[in-house]
């Protein structure tokens, strides 16, 4: 989708067909594009998901620390895709971890979106000062085993994280979902989710918006492929094979945002990319938060 008035070229009706679906550790297929609905107000959900769905969009990432699930459930029942056809992930409420808490929470989430599965859940944050995601991970794997979750993952887990779970516990998560995009683009993590089998989801793969996506040599890469920054960005990702789900409520954002399966960045356009590494994140620290 170019911008109106701009001379470059638009792209319009998108094909969902063209999304690839990623295959977790697990059997399971995740399309590699969604739709992320964190901070979208409970009153603009529903319009904001079933346009995203119209636009061809079959993944949404949502949370149970979001408040829009309940919405999430309804755009879905009245979009006229088949729940089956959609890819939903929620997550685990920070003051849930806990095993039978983890339990009851997905429980509350199903009865919000009027569900009787979830494509994927997740713990949210670790709370490492906590200590209890070794326990709460094993609700979910009770959670995976009742098919109640198809599958499990983690969110904002380090390497740390991670090589505790597989210590402790016999499920190696399908996915861990970090911040992620080319001003932070976690090398490390990455390499470790390729080593052991983790799917890598991307959050806020766009950098929130801001200062990211108004730079020059992103904008002058954007330009020579008659696309937008965001769009290059979220090309970037597609190439290095993380999953995202950028957030807008905006028609236009959301029809463009996904239609980036025409076009090709070249090595070299990669490397423009990489080169916006700045080290520093837009959210908080994992070990800290929560
Ligand atoms: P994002 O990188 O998707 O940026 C969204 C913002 O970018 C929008 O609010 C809008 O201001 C702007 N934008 C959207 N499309 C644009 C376009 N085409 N051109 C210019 N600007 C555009 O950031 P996000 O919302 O933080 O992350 C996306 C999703 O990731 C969330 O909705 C949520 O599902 C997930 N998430 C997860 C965690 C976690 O802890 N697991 C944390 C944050 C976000």
């Amino acid at each position: 989708m170019g911008d109106a008035g701009s001379g470059r070229p638009v792209h319009m009706s998108f094909d969902p067909t063209h999304v690839p679906a990623v295959r977790l550790n697990d059997g399971a297929d995740v399309p590699q594009f969604g739709f992320g609905v964190f901070q979208i107000p409970t009153e603009q959900t529903v319009t904001a998901v079933r346009t995203a769905l119209d636009a061809g969009y079959r993944h949404i990432d949502t949370a149970q620390m979001y408040g829009n699930e309940a919405e999430v459930g309804q755009a879905i029942a009245e979009s006229g895709v088949a729940r089956e056809e959609i890819f939903v992930t929620t997550k685990l409420d920070n003051g849930c971890h806990a095993y039978d808490a983890a339990i009851g929470a997905l429980d509350e989430s199903l009865r919000k979106l009027g569900f009787d599965y979830v494509d994927l859940f997740l713990i949210h944050w670790p709370r490492p000062q906590e200590g209890r995601y070794v326990e709460t991970w094993t609700a979910l794997e009770k959670l995976k085993a009742d098919g109640k979750a198809r599958s499990i993952g983690v969110s904002n887990f380090t390497v740390e994280h991670l090589e505790r779970l597989a210590e402790r516990t016999g499920t190696v998560p399908a996915v861990n979902q970090i911040e992620l995009h080319p001003q932070f683009p976690q090398a490390v993590l990455r390499a470790y989710h390729a080593e052991h089998g983790i799917a890598t989801e991307a959050w806020s793969p766009i950098g929130q918006g801001g200062d990211l996506l108004q730079d020059g040599r992103l904008r002058a890469l954007a330009d020579g492929h008659g696309r937008s920054p965001a769009q290059v960005v979220l090309r970037w990702h597609i190439q290095l094979g993380n999953i995202v789900f950028p957030k807008s409520v905006t028609p236009e954002r959301i029809r463009e945002n996904i239609d980036v399966f025409d076009f090709e960045l070249s090595a070299d356009d990669m490397a423009v990319v990489d080169g916006l590494d700045t080290g520093t994140r837009k959210g908080p620290d994992p070990n800290r938060f929560g």
